[in-house]
């Protein structure tokens, strides 16, 4: 099973990718987890990657596009969902023809709405575990216990730069103009799948469930 998960940032992509790879036994595929991996590696590709992640723009497409074709081959057939991927119509095309030429199929997309108020809200309080990753919300998903990680007990926690509201504003812009844009693209071939994913993550969960499941 292939899906893909669409939304603007802080729609909640990352947030319902791990509860679906979770549930379903999917492989979770995230560009900008990827990217962040090479930022941190301190590579060519992570050094030129970060200006432009911390304006706010868009990584070329080629540059993308090949991390997440042997990301794929990588996989050898294995159930994904992509995150954050495709963001630019280019990138969907060159999916549909990555998918062809490996045998493979898609079979949902799924389009999480979220108003622009929520969506700059949560990224606003999004944090996570500087050990294993957990995701966390000041306000929505704290901690339980005040400073340690649920899931590894870890007291160290990190903050996204680019979740600063200055580059917030930028990704909203880039999301209208060169990701919305693939939303007609989808509809065209019937694949689209729009949800409210306002609402808590447990009820968007069950909205998406019930098109997976579908
Ligand atoms: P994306 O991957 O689309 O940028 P995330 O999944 O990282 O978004 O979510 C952004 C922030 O909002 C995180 O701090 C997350 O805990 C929080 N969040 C996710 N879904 C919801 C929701 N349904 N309600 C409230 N907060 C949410
Ligand atoms: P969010 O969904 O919260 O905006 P991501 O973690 O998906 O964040 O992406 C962070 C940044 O990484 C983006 O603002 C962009 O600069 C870059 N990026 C991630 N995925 C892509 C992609 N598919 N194409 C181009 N740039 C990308
Ligand atoms: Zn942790």
């Amino acid at each position: 099973m292939i899906v893909i998960l669409l939304g603007p940032p802080g729609a909640g992509k990352g947030t319902q990718a791990e509860r679906l790879a979770k549930t379903f036994g999917l492989v979770q595929l995230s560009t900008g987890d990827m990217l962040r991996e090479e930022v941190r590696g301190g590579t060519d590709l992570g050094k030129e990657a970060k200006k432009i992640m911390d304006a706010g723009g868009l990584v070329s497409d080629a540059i993308i596009i090949g991390m997440i074709s042997s990301r794929i081959d990588s996989l050898k057939g294995k159930g994904i969902i992509l995150d954050g991927f495709p963001r630019t119509t280019a990138q969907a095309e060159a999916l549909d023809k990555m998918l062809d030429d490996k045998g493979l199929k898609l079979d949902h997309v799924i389009q999480l709405k979220v108003d622009e108020d929520a969506l700059v809200e949560r990224l606003g309080g999004r944090f996570a575990c500087a050990k294993c990753g957990a995701g966390y919300h000041d306000t929505f998903s704290p901690t339980k216990q005040d400073g340690v990680c649920d899931r590894c007990g870890s007291t160290e926690f990190s903050r996204r730069s680019d979740d600063n509201p200055q580059t917030v504003r930028s990704r909203l812009v880039a999301y209208r103009e060169q990701t919305a844009p693939i939303l007609p693209y989808y509809e065209k071939k019937g694949a689209l799948k729009a949800i409210d994913g306002m609402g808590e993550m447990d009820e968007v969960f069950r909205r998406i469930r019930g098109i997976v499941e579908s």
